[in-house]
């Protein structure tokens, strides 16, 4: 049977909160594989071990885990039970040896090297003695040279105590922290480039991410809706599941554009949109919000027009993307599969009844003023209250998205009354 090996670095850096964070990584293994024949996710020292029941499903697999966050690399792997015989001396590597030849058996490399790890400071051997003796005996079999900087094969050990395991292929991970382990936040998701990118990112730094979109409609179609699902449904697999919450700004919009001219209206939108993230996140237990901003990428994120807008958020607003340009941002959704779904044309809200030419110097004093004829207070609860919450998961087979409410009540059908209760 095979083992896939599944190696964390930075985490391991977290003394004592690395249980924690060993625990959420396998829970999040486990999920994400729950429709693998993929058993018994544990640590092991320093890693996940996880027994794989069917190597044919191998290539599904190590799509899967290039997916989680928090695995540095992994590999599929097999293990050799060892024992140290009493008075310390140290085991017969030969059966190692063939073992690792029976892996690499119709391979063909010039040259290799032996990588050894020794979580069993026990074992009678150091790793590099481990490796050289091993070495010897796979060039003696092979006639493969030894190359410590460039072999064409790498094979890696990993003593643990009562057994070696090893394996003759690294894949990379995702890297990062496990989705989880540092909390949950919003992410204002758009249907554009930018604000998948920034939600994997903090994703990536080990947040749950729930996500709120805004539209227009009835006074706009439903494409941006459809586009945030589906980018949802990418990125989901990097987090178990996840939900999205759609939010009608319609109406608070057709109010800012009966009593404000043109140039601020952006503005006011985006403010409408943190003051109405921040309640939902205050509702569901998040502590921060995160938006896609890139500095002065456009007209609404000049820099005091980015501080306007923010005087509006009761919490933190994060912006991961503050300091990258829009060629690192492509790159990186492109990687993410988001990419072809953002360039797709939708009716985006923030185009509704706006100038070409925004506002680029706004103060939060004129906006606040701009503001005070407007029912602030109302118009966020009403938004909030006319929120539609689909709770997405992966892998989502055939599965449609479950409709819940924000204290993630479920409701059987899309618009059904929540079933009677009696008590
Ligand atoms: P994006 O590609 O993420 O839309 P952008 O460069 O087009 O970014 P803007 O449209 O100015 O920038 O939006 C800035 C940020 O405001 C977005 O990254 C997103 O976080 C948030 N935002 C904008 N429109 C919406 C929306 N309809 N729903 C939710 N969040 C939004
Ligand atoms: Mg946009």
């Amino acid at each position: 049977m095979s083992l896939v090996v599944m190696r964390y670095h930075e985490i391991t850096l977290k003394g004592g909160n690395r249980a924690r964070f060993a625990a959420a990584l396998a829970d999040n293994v486990r999920r994400a594989t729950a429709d693998l024949p993929v058993e018994r996710v544990a640590d092991a020292h320093g890693r996940l071990v996880a027994e794989l029941r069917d190597d044919a499903r191998w290539p599904e697999l190590r799509e899967r885990l290039a997916r989680v966050f928090g695995i540095a690399n992994f590999s599929l792997a097999r293990r050799l039970p060892v024992s140290i015989a009493a008075g310390g001396a140290a085991p017969d590597l030969r059966p190692l040896a063939e073992a690792v030849l029976e892996l690499v058996a119709g391979r063909s490399f010039a040259s290799f090297r032996v990588h050894t790890k020794r979580a069993d400071k026990r074992f009678p051997r150091s790793s590099p003695e481990v490796s050289a003796e091993l070495g010897a005996m796979l060039q003696q079999a092979t006639g493969a040279r030894v190359d410590l900087d460039h072999g064409e094969l790498t094979v890696t050990l990993e003593v643990l105590p009562g057994e070696i395991l090893y394996s003759a292929q690294k894949v990379a991970g995702a890297g990062g922290l496990p989705v989880g382990t540092s909390g949950h936040v919003v992410a204002l998701l758009s249907g554009g480039i930018d604000s998948p990118v920034a939600a994997a990112r903090m994703m990536r730094r080990g947040c749950r991410v729930t996500f709120v979109h805004f539209h227009s409609a009835p006074y706009l179609d439903r494409s941006s809706q459809q586009k945030a699902r589906e980018i949802v449904r990418r990125l989901v697999a990097h987090q178990g599941d996840a939900r999205l919450v759609l939010v009608p700004l319609g109406e608070a919009q057709r109010q800012i554009v009966t009593r404000v001219p043109p140039p601020p209206r952006v503005l006011l939108y985006r403010r409408m949109m943190l003051r109405i993230a921040g309640e939902i996140a205050r509702r569901i237990g998040a502590e921060a919000l995160v938006t896609g901003d890139s500095l002065g990428q456009v007209a609404s994120q000049t820099l005091p027009n980015l501080v306007a807008v923010e005087r509006a958020a009761s919490l933190p607003v994060f912006r991961p993307l503050i300091g990258m340009d829009k060629l690192e941002v492509t790159d990186q959704a492109r990687r993410l599969g988001t990419f072809e779904i953002s360039i797709e044309p939708d009716q985006d809200c923030c185009s509704l009844f706006v100038p070409r030419h925004p506002a680029t110097r706004a103060r939060a004093a004129s906006l606040e003023a701009a503001e005070a004829t407007l029912g602030v207070a109302a118009l966020v609860e009403e938004a909030i209250a006319g929120a539609v919450v689909e709770r997405h998961r992966f892998p989502a087979g055939t599965r449609e998205p479950e409709i819940e409410d924000l204290a993630g009540r479920g409701r059987r059908e899309r618009g059904a009354a929540a079933p009677a209760t009696h008590s």
